[in-house]
This record gives C-alpha cells, structure tokens and sequence, in this order.
C-alpha cells in the first residue's frame, strides 16, 4: 500500500510502498477515505513530541472496514468508523482507573505509536472506534476525531461547563484552531495550557 511516510525527525514526508499490516487480536483493517491533517502533525514531524521514525502519521482517520479479526464482535466489514488519538491504554494504572485514559504511561496513540491514517489502509483497535452516520461524510468527520473529540472532552471533565468554554477553544474556528495542538502537545506533560483570545 501507498503511505506518507516522515523518514526522520525533521525531515519531508514521501510517499512510499509499506507492507499492508494484517490485523491481530481486537483490531481491524480499514481502508482510509480520509484523514485529517493537524498542526500536530507538524510538531510530531519536527520531534516536538517524542516518537520514533520512520512514521506515518495521521490521527484524524476516517474509513470503511475491509477486514476485522475473529475475535471483533462489535464492528463488520463495510462499517464507517474513525478513531481517535487513543488506541490503547494499560487499563491498570492510576489514571486509567480513574477513567483519565489520557494521562496513561503505557497510551499508544494514533500515528505515534500506532500507524496513523496517512495511508491507504491502517489498523484500528476495534474498541478505539466510533461509528459515522451515514449522513455525516468522511471530509466532515475526519476532524472531528481530533479537534471536536478535545472540546467535547473538555467540556465533559470539566467541574462546570462555563469554565470550560476557554479551554475548549470551541468559541470561533480561530481559537479552535490555535488551542487545540497547544492542548494536544501539552497533553503528554500534563501541562494545563491557557487560553488564546482571538478577540
Ligand atoms: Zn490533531
Ligand atoms: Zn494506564
């Protein structure tokens, strides 16, 4: 298959052919039709947040299932799903116990531990996924998985929803845009990162 692929830290992306990963345990393969492009992408491409290369990014991935292993259940072949950042987490520590999956030392996350969507086909976590409405298209949902998912967190953890609207960043697309990667670079430090105000 064809895949954007960051050789190295720093470096352009190529469009080379990588092996087709075949899906293991609680995964399937998706064919991707279409996946969003962040500003995390370009941290996660200057090494701002540390992974290792050559990676293909991409964690707003949108697609139709082609193949779900024997033991998925809960997804079929021709079902349209995206995932999110989170892939996996260890399920033991103390934040996932508290249900602050984010926070996990041992999270794989979609395109830096686990192949992103910047390809032909990726491999999702089947409990990782979330299905699309048929009304909804790919071009409209890709996002969501990143941006909409981080305001829509923010705003369900926070102690009252009206202090959570400056770190939602959802009040106008240029705050959106601009909170977001903060938040999501932030995220594995757990800094906590102020608002920008547009206005
Ligand atoms: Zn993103
Ligand atoms: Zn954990």
């Amino acid at each position: 298959m064809k895949a954007a692929v960051v050789p190295a830290m720093n470096s352009s992306w190529q469009i080379e052919d990588v092996p087709q990963p075949q899906p293991g345990p609680s995964q399937m393969l998706v064919k991707m039709r279409a996946s969003g492009i962040c500003y995390t992408d370009v941290h996660e491409t200057l090494g701002h947040i540390p992974g290792q290369f050559p990676r293909i990014l991409g964690h707003e991935p949108v697609g139709e299932i082609v193949v779900v292993a024997p033991d998925v259940t809960k997804r079929r072949v021709g079902d349209r799903v995206g995932t999110a950042w989170i892939q996996s987490t260890c399920g033991r520590c103390e934040w996932c116990q508290r249900g602050r999956r984010m926070f996990c030392p041992y999270l794989k996350g979609t395109g830096l531990d686990a192949q992103g969507g910047h390809a032909e086909y990726m491999l999702m976590n089947a409990d990782a996924t979330y299905l699309i409405p048929d009304k909804v298209g790919y071009e409209q949902a890709a996002p969501i998985f990143c941006a909409g998912y981080t305001v829509y967190s923010g705003l369900r953890w926070a102690p009252n929803r009206m202090s959570a609207w400056p770190y939602s960043g959802s009040v106008g697309s240029g705050t959106w845009q601009c909170n977001t990667p903060r938040r999501q670079a932030s995220r594995p430090w757990q800094f906590r990162t102020p608002p920008i105000k547009t206005r």
